[in-house]
């Protein structure tokens, strides 16, 4: 049996066994990789990192999905920017009051293979009649569009590659632009005890674009070496002091395995050396 080496960083990361290999390829964009492993699944990575495995997806995809949509209250339409694997899609989908999603995705290959190797991650929302599907580079839709959203997930890569512009401070007051007054803004922003640098960056774009934004956490496994953070940006404070209570009513009808109104509430709790980063910026 082979080995999936990961290549984020230098000096450090995991080794995944390989079982079968569904599918490699260099698309347009990225190198593009399926395969099993014994633990976690069908796993798939882009330029040598891990993006999401068939077992943990379901805790990343759901705190990127719902802290937003359920801390609004209200959101009809929603951007997702990248999500190719179609989770944070099957997540967004659930939610009755979104009248529709429109995602943009750099790599329709991403799309095509996680349809064929990794079909319960979208579970059948990419035929949801709500979907708009663009395949397109993120900045240059959110840089451009007239549309307007109510909550924008950016499910990007980490900043290399095709996600390197979906980190910039361009990439923000564009997102900014398409928000709608109360809109919210969330990001995956890497493990914050490797990927600190990420956090910082993204901390001064959101103080510099937002009257009011927090970070987040959750323990994914296969996104090594800690917490990972996540950021959310609004100018409405009311969506971030939302109680326990209003997200117990607002998310009766979602079927989750890790989020719960409690863990929205305590995930923004951060350990005081992610607080002191934050404060020094
Ligand atoms: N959960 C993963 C993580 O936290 O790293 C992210 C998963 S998802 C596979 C990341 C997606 O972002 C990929 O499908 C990739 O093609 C897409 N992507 C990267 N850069 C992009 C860009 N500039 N515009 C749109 N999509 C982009």
């Amino acid at each position: 049996m082979s080995a999936f080496k990961e290549t984020l960083y230098e000096g450090y990361g995991q080794e995944l066994a390989v079982e079968e290999i569904y599918f490699e390829h260099r698309t347009d964009h990225q190198h593009l990789v399926i395969f099993r492993n014994p633990v976690f699944g069908r796993v798939m990575a882009l330029d040598g990192i891990v993006q999401t495995t068939e077992r943990d997806e379901f805790i990343y995809h759901e705190m990127l999905a719902h802290v937003p949509i359920l801390a609004h209250g209200a959101a009809a339409e929603v951007l997702i920017v990248g999500g190719g694997d179609g989770g944070m899609l099957r997540e967004v989908s659930k939610h009755a009051g979104v009248r529709a999603v429109t995602q943009v995705e750099i790599d329709a290959s991403v799309i095509e293979m996680s349809r064929e190797y990794l079909p319960q991650h979208s579970a059948g929302a990419f035929d949801d009649p709500r979907l708009n599907l663009v395949i397109a580079d993120g900045y240059a839709f959110v840089r451009d569009t007239e549309a307007r959203f109510d909550v924008i997930i950016v499910d990007s890569t980490d900043p290399i590659g095709p996600g390197e512009q979906l980190f910039t401070r361009d990439f923000h007051a564009a997102c900014k632009r398409c928000l709608r007054p109360g809109g919210i803004v969330v990001t995956q922003n890497g493990v914050v005890f490797l990927q600190t640098d990420e956090l910082r960056e993204t901390a001064v774009n959101f103080a510099a674009l937002y009257a009011d934004w927090h970070f987040y956490a959750a323990a994914v496994p296969t996104y090594v070496g800690g917490l990972m953070v996540f950021g959310f940006a609004t100018d409405e404070p009311a969506h971030h002091r939302v109680t326990v209570s209003t997200l117990e009513e607002r998310a009766t009808a979602i079927a989750t395995r890790y989020y719960t109104p409690d863990i929205h509430k305590a995930a923004f709790a951060l350990p005081r050396y992610v607080q002191d980063v934050l404060r020094d910026l």
